[in-house]
């Protein structure tokens, strides 16, 4: 008996992504006489679903597990991402791409998800508001539903956008927020709100393992060129010597992560003990003025664009700044990337772009 489970798992590592517990698996592992070092690879290799792989952040922390020899699932209906961001993992054989929407359920095996699938960009989230909050709310229900059968730990890709326009200053995870339930941001902030909610009631009732993040401004290559955030706005717009759009007088804030840093972060929180279930913020905690982003995205870009002002958009947060104390504390990390360097890499990604 003893050997025949030995050879199963050995085969069909699939018995892995069944609802055995990692303790579960090494009690197998040790029945079944493999010696330390494939011990550590299989119990190091995981098989994990990223949805919205495709997208900016879910690119980036494809590209990461993938590097980390795990067997990844890529899911995505393409409404913001793209395959070229992941052209790149095509050719691997532990890299699989799944065209699928979340607000469907899924069927699949994994001992992981981390759940990206969303539009993250304003002009995008507004478009179709109601898949917004569909993706948000129905996506978070099939995928908790889909850890719950197999067992996998989840992550969330939450937001700043659920402190709403902020009356703490800089936000911390106990804050509860200051959320319009019915503007045009709504459908983005309320939907993530109501997905943490959903997040920790499924760690209550069914003692799932959640990790939430709170996700602060973030920005780097894989961004789409014309994805309407401040950042790839504004860098575009400096290569070409367009005018820069600033929204307002350009006072707001907010506080910009180079997505490394951010990527560190997300896989540190996945591998934290049972009981870190966040909310956990993620962000850079140097604060900018748009009007200082802008500033320096012409300098480093040398370009001659002007400075041109539009309305504000509605219920746009006037100030955003994390506090990352608990991620300090809890994960040992923070970013170290800072603007200058974080645009500069930006930058020469956007150049090819043009
Ligand atoms: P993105 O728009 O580049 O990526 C989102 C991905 O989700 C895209 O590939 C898109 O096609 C996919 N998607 C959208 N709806 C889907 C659906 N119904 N089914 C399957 N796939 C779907 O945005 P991003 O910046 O990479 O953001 C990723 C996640 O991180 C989002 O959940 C976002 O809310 C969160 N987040 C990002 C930031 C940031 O600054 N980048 C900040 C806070 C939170
Ligand atoms: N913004 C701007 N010009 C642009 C795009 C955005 O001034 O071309 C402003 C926007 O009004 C907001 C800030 O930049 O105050 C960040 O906008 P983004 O859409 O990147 O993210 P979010 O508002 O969700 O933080």
């Amino acid at each position: 008996m003893g050997r025949q489970v030995s050879t199963e798992i050995v085969k069909t590592p699939l018995i892995w992504y069944k609802k055995a517990s990692p303790l579960t698996a090494i009690s197998l592992l040790s029945r079944t006489g493999l010696n330390q070092s494939n011990k550590h690879i299989m119990h190091s290799k995981k098989r994990i679903l990223v949805t919205g792989g495709a997208g900016f952040l879910g690119s980036h922390l494809c590209g990461r597990l993938v590097a980390q020899g795990h067997d990844v699932i890529c899911v995505d209906n393409f409404f913001t991402g793209s395959k070229e961001n992941i052209a790149g993992l095509s050719d691997k054989n532990n890299f699989e791409l799944m065209r699928h929407d979340v607000t469907f359920p899924l069927y699949v095996e994994v001992d992981e998800i981390y759940n990206l699938a969303c539009p993250a960009s304003p002009i995008h989230y507004q478009h179709d508001p109601v898949q917004t909050t569909k993706t948000s709310v129905h996506g978070a229900i099939n995928m908790l539903g889909l850890a719950k059968r197999t067992g996998a730990k989840i992550f969330q890709a939450s937001t700043s956008e659920v402190y709403g326009d902020p009356q703490v200053h800089p936000q911390t995870e106990d804050y509860w927020g200051h959320v319009n339930p019915i503007g045009q941001r709504s459908c983005y902030d309320e939907g993530k709100r109501c997905a943490e909610t959903l997040f920790f009631d499924y760690h209550r009732q069914h003692q799932l393992r959640i990790k939430v993040a709170r996700i602060f401004n973030t920005y780097g290559p894989n961004m789409h060129p014309n994805d309407g955030r401040v950042v790839s706005n504004f860098i575009m717009q400096a290569l070409r010597n367009e005018p820069i759009t600033i929204f307002g007088d350009g006072s707001q804030t907010r506080s910009f992560c180079y997505v490394d840093d951010l990527i560190d972060g997300i896989v540190m929180l996945m591998d934290t003990d049972d009981e870190v279930t966040g909310p956990i913020n993620l962000g850079n905690p140097h604060e900018f003025t748009i009007r200082e982003l802008a500033e320096k995205v012409i300098e480093l870009t040398q370009s001659s664009s002007s400075l041109v002002l539009h309305p504000l958009p509605s219920d746009d947060p006037v100030q955003r700044q994390p506090n990352i104390g608990y991620a300090k504390s809890k994960l040992h990390w923070e970013p170290k990337i800072q603007l200058e360097e974080g645009l500069y890499k930006a930058i020469q990604y956007f150049k090819k772009m043009l």
